[in-house]
């Protein structure tokens, strides 16, 4: 199948709050508006932000969890946000999800075994055998031992029951794993474990990731393309790389700027960024970042800028940083 493995369009997800008696309509929390981006097969993107950006509304309407108020999401061409239930249920099979808490996410009362094959089992009837086979199968391919299979979530450590969320989510040799914040829950030396695990399995597999994170240490280490979040809206969508060398959106640089330097020799950039993210109830007018943006000018309150691309591949929204076609930067800043 030619074209990208996920096909996210124009994906909108708002939550009505309830109208009060005169209220004709009701107030709407805004939490993922007008989203569009692609998933190669093979391929990492990170998406990014500040807690309550909306990303992990985004994996939900990816999952399906949750049905979408506007936009389609495409797996191999085929609309799955237009599914019925039967039908979904066998596109499922193609998208798994690694949980962020693996201490809440196993159930305490089966073994290992039982709980890595369960998803299998959901499909398909199984023989002792064949369910033996495919627990030491998967555990083999976590780095675990097949005796593990035998032993309940309370016996392992964090890292071990993360590896058995992974396994289980590999259980239905799915194409696509979203990971919400699947190693924030990890010790820093364990979640190096983890991702390298996800690296390689990426590798063997051929899985494509949605990694959710807020941390960019680990999107730096895991990621291929990164989409940098605010209040609902992509910002900034660029490789990897070319991200964390030179980010282009003042809230990216903002959030490089912020986040611990690991290397002593690197230069962290300057820049302050006040203020808490805004309401999506009430989201500011034009550009959402604009009350805490250091470049702000007029037009910013004025308009949303669109996503703009950029020669080295990358897209981002900004009136001065990225002018629309049509604008130059000396206008966009005079208007
Ligand atoms: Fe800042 Fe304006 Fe760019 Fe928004 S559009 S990030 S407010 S300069």
């Amino acid at each position: 199948m030619s074209g990208p493995l996920l096909k996210v369009e124009n994906l909108t997800k708002h939550f009505p709050l309830g109208a009060g008696l005169l209220k004709k309509q009701a107030p709407v929390v805004r939490a993922v508006e007008d989203l569009s981006f692609s998933v190669e097969a093979g391929e990492t993107l990170c998406i990014v932000g500040e807690s309550g950006c909306g990303k992990s509304t985004v994996a939900r309407l990816l999952m399906r969890l949750s049905d979408p108020t506007a936009g389609r999401v495409l797996l191999d061409g085929t609309d799955i946000s237009q599914l019925k239930k039967r039908e979904l249920r066998e596109w499922r099979r193609r998208i798994q999800l690694v949980f962020q808490d693996p201490y809440s996410s196993l159930n305490p009362r089966l073994t290992a075994g039982q709980i890595i094959t369960e998803p299998v089992e959901n499909f398909e009837r199984l023989t002792r055998q064949e369910r033996q086979a495919l627990a030491a199968d998967l555990l083999g391919k976590v780095g675990m031992a097949p005796e593990a299979m035998h032993r309940l979530p309370s016996q392992f450590s964090g890292g071990q029951r993360q590896r058995l969320g992974i396994a289980r989510a590999l259980a239905l040799k799915p194409s696509l794993i979203i990971a919400d914040e699947a190693v924030s829950a990890l010790d820093v030396s364990v979640q190096a474990q983890i991702l390298n695990l996800l690296m390689d399995l990426q590798q063997q597999m051929g899985l494509a990731f949605v990694f959710i994170s807020h941390d960019l240490g680990v999107v730096e280490h895991i990621g291929h393309r990164v989409a940098v979040m605010y209040l609902g809206r992509i910002v900034e969508l660029a490789p990897c790389e070319a991200l964390f060398a030179k980010p282009v959106h003042p809230y990216t640089e903002a959030l490089i700027a912020a986040a611990p330097v690991p290397d002593p020799t690197r230069v962290r950039l300057e820049v302050p960024i006040e203020g808490e993210v805004p309401s999506p109830v009430n989201p500011p007018s034009g550009c959402a970042f604009h009350p805490r943006c250091p470049l702000a000018i007029e037009r910013c309150r004025m308009e949303v800028p669109s996503l703009t691309p950029m020669s080295d591949g990358r897209v981002v929204a900004c009136h001065v940083r990225v002018p629309a076609p049509g604008v130059s930067a000396t206008l966009a800043q005079a208007s």
